[in-house]
Order: structure tokens, then C-alpha cells, then sequence
């Protein structure tokens, strides 16, 4: 029987989720369908229910759901809980198992994909909402040297350092600042901030980077985002949030099918129809 999956969210339509699984399955051998699933705003738990009572194995969960998903699970993964949000559930067995792999996405786009380590390195993450809490563990688990959170509500930032602290390797590799605290040049600086979405770029000063650094942005489009103009004005490498996305895709399609699909082509033409 073909196993049935979908991505909820409200709005939905833009949503590329249903352009990325078919093709792993296709690729893997694996027999599945991935639909869009609108659900009201106010009707996530119910359209969770009926999935699950419909047989669906599972779903990934988009804007403005993550928080939702996270508190219907039956059970969490540790970065799921730590991140506070989910983008992926799986049904299984009568329970709700939530998982991020926001995170795991951009630690696999950065790594793997730009070919660069974070062992070792300075890594500055602007904005601390839904994404930034979502990266901060899988960056940990990197052996990073320092990550500084930095955000315009400096509140925000302390609260999220502060959540943090206590997975740190040493005291101090987690600090969290505001926007015109950012001193010195950083080896990866990740735009987590939603400034890209209204075209803006957030106040980080051209000192942060230099030619060892990498500039992404989480967000994605036809043209780089004014971050990504800065960043490459001072001497930075860049890249956009699209590895990210195809990434957090196959990492999700990992946990429901036990099998990790090839991301090269799926990016390739993403990329293509921007
Ligand atoms: P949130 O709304 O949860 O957080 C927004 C953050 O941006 C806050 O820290 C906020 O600061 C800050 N911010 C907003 N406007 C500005 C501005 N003009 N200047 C500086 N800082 C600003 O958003 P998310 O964390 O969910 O999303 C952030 C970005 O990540 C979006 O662009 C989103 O598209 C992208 N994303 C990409 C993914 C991918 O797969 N590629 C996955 C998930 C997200 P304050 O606390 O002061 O309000």
C-alpha cells in the first residue's frame, strides 16, 4: 500500500516540500505520496487528527505550526525539545513523534554541501526566533569554538543563550549580544534574522566578515538577499537557505523511510525554477 505524507501549513501553496519528497522516493524506491495540507489557523490539532485517523504516516509542518506541532506531540525528539518547534511528525503506533531537522539541515548544507567544517570555528547567528533556536544544538554538536547570538530584542538572545548554556562544551561557547555589541570577524555568520523577507538587511557591521568566511542567509530566491550582497561586498562566500531546505527535506525523509536520499539533483532543479 502506498504510504501517505503531506506538509501542513497556512498558507501552503508556495510550499516546495511536495517538489522535493516524490523525487527521494523515486530515487529510493520507496512507494509514498506527499500532498499540501491547508489547515485552518485555528485547526491544526483537528486536521492532525484526522491524518492520522486517514492512515497518513506522517507530515512535515510548516509557518505558523512549528510551535503547535511541537506541544501535539506524544513524544520529542531532544533537539525537537530543545528547538521548541517541530517540522516533522511522524504516526507511528498510535503516538505522535515530533522532530526538527531545521537544524541537521543547515549543519548537512554547510558541511557537506559548502565543504565547511564548523569544528573549531566562530560562528556569529543573527536573530533568535523559531530558525535560530533550531540550529543553536545541531551547532553545538559541531565542536564550534564560540557561537554568538546576536538579535535586535537583546532580551531574546540572552534568553536563548541562556537555554543553551547548559549544552555547552565550555562556559562561554554560547553568548548572546545585540546588534551593535558584534566585534570582530567571525568564520561563519548565519542570517536567521527575518529581515531578508521585507528586503532589509540587519545591522551587522562589515567587520564580521573577511575571506574565510561564510555568509548564509536562511531565506532563499531568484536573487541574492541584501545579506548576501554585504556579505559578498566584504570578501565573504555565500549562500542561501535553498541547501538548507532540500537538506531539513531529506533528513525528514531519513526518519519516515530509513533510507537517505542523493540531494544534488533536487537542489540542481529547485535552483533551475527560482
Ligand atoms: P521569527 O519570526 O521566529 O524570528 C524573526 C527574527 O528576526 C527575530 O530574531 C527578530 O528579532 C528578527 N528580525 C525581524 N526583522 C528584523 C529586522 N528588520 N532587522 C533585524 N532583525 C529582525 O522567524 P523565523 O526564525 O521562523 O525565520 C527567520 C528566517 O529564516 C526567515 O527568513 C525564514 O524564511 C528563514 N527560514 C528558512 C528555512 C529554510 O529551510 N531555508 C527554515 C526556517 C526559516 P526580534 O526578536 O527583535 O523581533
Amino acid at each position: 500500500m502506498t504510504d501517505k505524507y503531506c506538509v501542513i501549513g497556512n498558507p501552503i501553496a508556495h510550499s516546495k516540500s511536495p517538489e522535493i519528497h516524490p523525487v527521494f522516493a523515486a530515487e529510493t524506491g520507496q512507494d509514498i505520496v506527499y500532498e499540501r495540507c491547508l489547515a485552518p489557523v485555528d485547526g491544526f490539532v483537528d486536521t492532525v487528527r484526522r491524518l492520522v485517523a486517514e492512515g497518513y504516516r506522517g507530515a512535515n509542518v510548516t509557518v505558523p505550526f512549528k510551535l503547535e506541532a511541537a506541544a501535539i506531540a506524544t513524544r520529542l525528539s531532544e533537539r525537537g525539545r530543545l528547538a521548541g518547534a517541530v517540522n516533522t511528525l511522524s504516526f507511528e503506533n498510535g503516538e505522535i513523534v515530533g522532530d526538527n531537522t531545521d537544524g541537521a539541515g543547515l549543519v548537512t548544507d554547510i558541511v557537506r554541501n559548502a565543504g565547511v567544517s564548523l569544528a573549531g570555528k566562530r560562528i556569529l547567528l543573527l536573530g533568535a526566533g523559531g530558525a535560530a533556536r533550531g540550529v543553536i544544538l545541531p551547532f553545538l554538536e559541531q565542536g564550534p569554538a564560540a557561537i554568538v547570538i546576536a538579535n535586535r530584542t537583546r532580551a531574546t538572545a540572552e534568553a536563548l543563550g541562556a537555554e543553551f548554556a547548559a549544552h555547552a562544551a565550555q562556559a562561554g561557547q554560547v553568548s548572546a549580544i545585540g546588534f551593535d555589541e558584534i566585534a570582530g570577524r567571525f568564520d561563519v555568520v548565519v542570517n536567521a534574522t527575518s529581515a531578508s523577507l521585507a528586503g532589509d538587511l540587519p545591522p551587522v557591521p562589515a567587520s564580521s566578515f573577511g575571506p574565510d568566511t561564510l555568509a548564509v542567509d536562511l531565506m532563499y530566491g531568484k536573487e541574492p538577499t541584501p545579506f548576501m550582497e554585504f556579505a559578498a561586498l566584504h570578501g565573504a562566500q555565500v549562500r542561501d537557505g535553498l541547501g538548507m531546505l532540500v537538506e531539513q527535506a531529506a533528513e525528514a525523509f531519513t526518519i519516515w523511510r530509513g533510507v537517505r536520499p542523493g540531494t544534488t539533483s533536487v537542489l540542481v532543479a529547485l535552483r533551475d525554477k527560482l
